[in-house]
């Protein structure tokens, strides 16, 4: 029999949604797939050649544990000057950042402890912190535009706050927090003495606002991890490089979790993570321009069907539209499918409150973009789309 604990999380839905589309895409079956989070671009060639160096080089045996060193240099440079923080090498863990958000949830929490998360989320944080015994407790989000405010933290806090988990540019929101909100969540988590753990993933693909690291408030430094990494900014989900840049003594517990599980990441792929830090920044420019061009035209294609609500994000590359039907989100989700082959994301896979919503990931080509919107055109499904209430 297996763990009790297995018992508190599901599967994730995005990655299973992600499976199911490359299951019906293999069979030859037109699917347009708005769900999974992952860039449709190729990795940019001056990294991937990067990596063929690194194999050329012989770059094919264990890393040490932490990460090559000039990576991890690269990083701590990377974090000081984009974002201000503090750091330096010795901060940083170079793992798949879906990894270094497990390791810390690992490292940190324990049963009895709450954990703060902006709902709608991405749906692993709370695996992350259930898996540890450890309660997610969803602050809604809605009424303040999905913004995580820092009035809504306030009420949610309790003795047993021991972590805020933080997502900005937002997944699946895409809201983008403003400098004196994390200044508001930066007090709370002073004043009442809880960790933050950052995710910015989504950091680079902004259009509107400004990114703000919480770390760089000197102050919280000692009580926040930022994740990050280059899945999604250099279009490299598939080479699994992230990191974490943590105080001393969280880094180091962390660090045994990494000595115990992966090991490593290969070290030509961090070659070529180096290659992505420091090389043009052209291609990824190309990305986010390409990326805004979509959002506008999904959100102007979304609101015209009439059954859909959406706000233009300010980043990352989702909208996550409110949408009329007397149909839930899964059974909504599901009928897309059946009836039309687009594939989207149900809301509640991010949050309690969500079930009135869908996320539309636009990592996809505008004119399957195009081609999606007009399959799911209220004129061919009167019966299950109806106008915004
Ligand atoms: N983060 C992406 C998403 O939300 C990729 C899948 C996953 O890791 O959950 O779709």
């Amino acid at each position: 029999m297996h763990a009790k604990r297995m018992n508190w999380i599901d599967p994730s839905p995005t990655v299973g949604i992600a499976n199911k589309v490359a299951e019906l895409k293999a069979k030859g079956e037109d699917i347009v797939s708005f769900s999974v989070g992952e860039p449709d671009f190729d990795t940019p060639k001056h990294i991937v050649d990067a990596a063929k160096e690194g194999l050329d080089k012989g770059m094919t045996h264990y890393a040490p544990s932490n990460g090559i060193p000039e990576f991890r240099e690269a990083i701590a440079e990377k974090h000081l000057l984009d974002n201000n923080i503090p750091c330096d090498a010795k901060h940083v863990i170079v793992a798949p950042c879906k990894h270094t958000i497990f390791m810390t949830c690992l490292a940190m929490l324990e049963e009895g402890d709450e954990v703060l998360i902006q709902d709608p989320a991405w749906v692993s944080y709370e695996a992350c912190v259930a898996i540890t015994g450890a309660s997610p407790i969803f602050v809604d989000t809605r009424e303040h535009d999905f913004h995580f405010k820092p009035e809504a933290i306030a009420e949610a806090v309790t003795p047993k706050t021991k972590m805020l988990i933080l997502n900005t540019p937002s997944n699946p929101t895409g809201i983008v927090m403003s400098k004196q909100e994390l200044r508001g969540i930066a007090d709370l988590a002073q004043d009442h003495d809880f960790y933050i753990l950052a995710d910015e993933i989504y950091e680079k693909i902004i259009y509107d606002g400004i990114h703000h690291s919480i770390a760089s408030f000197p102050e919280l430094f000692e009580r926040t991890i930022t994740v990050n990494g280059l899945s999604k900014a250099y279009a490299m989900t598939g080479w699994r490089i992230g990191w974490l840049v943590a105080p001393l003594d969280i880094q180091k517990q962390v660090a045994k979790i990494q000595q115990h599980s992966i090991t490593c990441i290969p070290p030509f792929a961090q070659h070529a993570g180096i290659r992505a830090l420091t090389g043009p920044v052209g291609p990824v420019n190309d990305m986010v321009e390409e990326f805004r061009a979509r959002r506008d035209l999904m959100t102007k294609l979304l609101n015209e069907l009439d059954t859909f609500e959406v706000e233009k994000p300010e980043g990352a590359f989702y909208l996550f539209p409110k949408f009329n039907s007397d149909k839930s989100d899964f059974d909504f989700v599901e009928y897309l499918l059946e009836e039309t082959r687009v594939v989207v994301t149900p809301g509640s896979a991010f949050g309690p409150s969500c079930d009135k919503y869908v996320r539309f990931s636009y990592a996809a080509s505008r004119e399957r973009i195009k081609e999606g919107i007009e399959r799911i055109s209220v004129e061919n499904h009167e019966d299950v789309l109806k106008p915004p209430v």
